[in-house]
């Protein structure tokens, strides 16, 4: 190992590599649910020298676990704890490398912060829409690894639908050159379709080219009280009816999650009395102000008038809007705040939403009564965090301990009886490796496992993690 690290000191430069000190910034997760032990944390700042490290590790057979903003859900980006893994962080790699205003596009390294992409877009007058929680601190390489997703899926699409182009290095430190600009190529198999999603198990990405998009004239966000999800659902379809396209963003928060938020992070102002659901909508638009502004009030009043909303606020100015989305962002950071939960990321076709809730709401209280449901999410995309606490005075880790199989096997039960899937958005890491090898198609899994022993024959890249 020492040889190793010599040879990864001398290429990469003292700033280059950090071995021995405190490493933990690299070695726990987001949750603080997994805690590893690297053997060192390269830090390269090139690709040629991403490239450089991937050969070492190689032809010393070290694994290499990829890293960006390490704010992943999943267990994904940390290494295990036998000190034998290398952490291979981006975060130096952080160069918008070229914004081309007439082909709506952006090209940026895979350390680059999502929030630093989003203001480089904006800079240029265009709109980069993935957006998150985590935007301050995940990087565009982790978003395309787990192929996140955020609160614009519904108008733009998730971190696939945005991408045109990729640069990848593999594991035998080969650099390959897929950065397009292009929205039509059919030369063959679709490559920047295996890297995205496959979670640092098959390249390490150090550069993309991303959409762009127009920026909307006029943004309208508003909070709507519903009595129940069967309404959030039809005002989905009554906002997708009268808005089409300038529906960019449609969140749900259910009573448990704003009283989460109340306990937790209480100098957050809520604008309305907590409804069972309280439903985020908002809409933007690239033609102008006024139509977006009758669009809005038109739905609103229908839908007071149809009794499927019982309350709503509507933001006044950006301050307010911002208020309101950040409502909605801090369930994650509330819930970590408040203890390890279980989380289920899912998603099931927008009808079915109602119907698997009221199931597991219903099975969960009988089974093991006290417990919450903080439950949250993309409604209008078929996503929900569907995220399980233990009761009040139960430490969570014995919760976890005791029921955590259990709970998810009921969960998971219930979503594949309705077509749906356990990983929405976060990606499978170590958090449901398992699971993935129970409920995945048998076929499905024998072909990824094939790609990855072609792109991987050594497995070390990521081991451990997805498959
Ligand atoms: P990391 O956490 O560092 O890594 C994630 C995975 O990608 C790991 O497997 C890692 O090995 C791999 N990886 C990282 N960089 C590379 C690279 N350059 N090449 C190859 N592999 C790489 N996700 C959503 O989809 N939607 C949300 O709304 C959302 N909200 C969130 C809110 C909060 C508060 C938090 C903490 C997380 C949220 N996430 C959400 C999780 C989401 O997966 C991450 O925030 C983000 O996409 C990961 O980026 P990262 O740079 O932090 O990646």
């Amino acid at each position: 190992m020492n040889g190793l690290l010599d040879a990864l000191r001398s290429r990469l430069g003292e700033a280059g590599l950090l071995a021995g000190g405190d490493l933990s910034a690299y070695e726990r997760d987001w949750r603080r649910r997994y805690a590893g032990r690297a053997l060192a944390v390269a830090r390269p700042a090139s690709t040629e020298e991403v490239a450089e490290v991937l050969r070492l590790c190689q032809a010393h057979r070290v694994a290499v676990v990829p890293q960006g903003g390490n704010t992943g859900l999943v267990g994904g980006s940390t290494p295990d704890d036998s000190g034998r893994q290398l952490v291979l962080s981006l975060a130096r790699m952080k160069r918008v490398r070229c914004i081309d205003v007439a082909n709506a596009s952006l090209t940026a390294e895979a350390g680059c912060v999502l929030a630093d992409v989003q203001a480089a877009a904006a800079g240029a007058g265009l709109l980069f829409p993935l957006s998150l929680a985590a935007e301050g601190s995940c990087t565009l390489g982790g978003n395309l690894a787990t192929n996140a997703g955020g609160t614009q899926v519904l108008r733009y699409g998730n971190a696939r639908e945005l991408c045109l182009g990729l640069e990848v290095v593999t594991a035998a430190g080969e650099v390959w050159h897929g950065l397009s600009g292009l929205r039509k190529d059919n030369t063959g198999y679709d490559l920047r379709d295996l890297f995205i999603g496959s979670e640092g198990t098959l390249g390490v990405i150090t550069a993309a080219t991303m959409k762009l998009h127009p920026q909307p004239w006029e943004r309208l966000t508003a909070l709507a009280a519903c009595s129940t999800l069967d309404d959030a659902v039809a005002l989905l379809g009554r906002a997708r009816e009268r808005a089409g396209d300038a529906l960019t963003g449609f969140e749900v928060m259910n009573r448990a999650s704003l009283a989460l938020l109340a306990r937790e992070l209480p100098q957050l102002h809520q604008p309305l009395p907590a409804a069972a659901w309280t439903v985020l909508l908002e809409l933007s638009d690239a033609e102008s102000a006024e139509h977006a502004r009758g669009v809005f009030e038109g739905l609103l009043e229908a839908a007071f008038e149809r009794g499927i909303v019982q309350d709503a606020a509507v933001a006044q100015n950006l301050q307010q809007a911002r208020a309101f989305w950040h409502l909605r962002e801090s369930i994650p950071l509330a819930q970590a705040q408040a203890g390890l939960n279980i989380k289920h990321d899912i998603s099931l076709p927008v009808s079915a939403l109602p119907g698997f809730v009221a199931e597991m709401d219903a099975a969960l209280a009988a089974w093991l009564p006290g417990i919450e449901v903080i439950d949250f999410g993309h409604l209008g995309d078929g996503n929900l965090h569907y995220n399980v606490q233990a009761p009040p005075g139960v430490a969570p880790a014995a919760f976890l301990a005791a029921h955590e199989a259990a709970i998810n096997e009921k969960v998971y039960d219930a979503v594949c009886r309705r077509g749906g899937s356990i990983s929405a958005e976060h990606g499978i890491g170590r958090l449901k490796r398992e699971e993935l090898g129970r409920r995945k198609d048998p076929v499905a899994l024998a072909l990824m496992r094939r790609i990855k022993q072609a792109l991987d024959p050594q497995g070390l890249l990521n081991p451990g993690r997805l498959l």
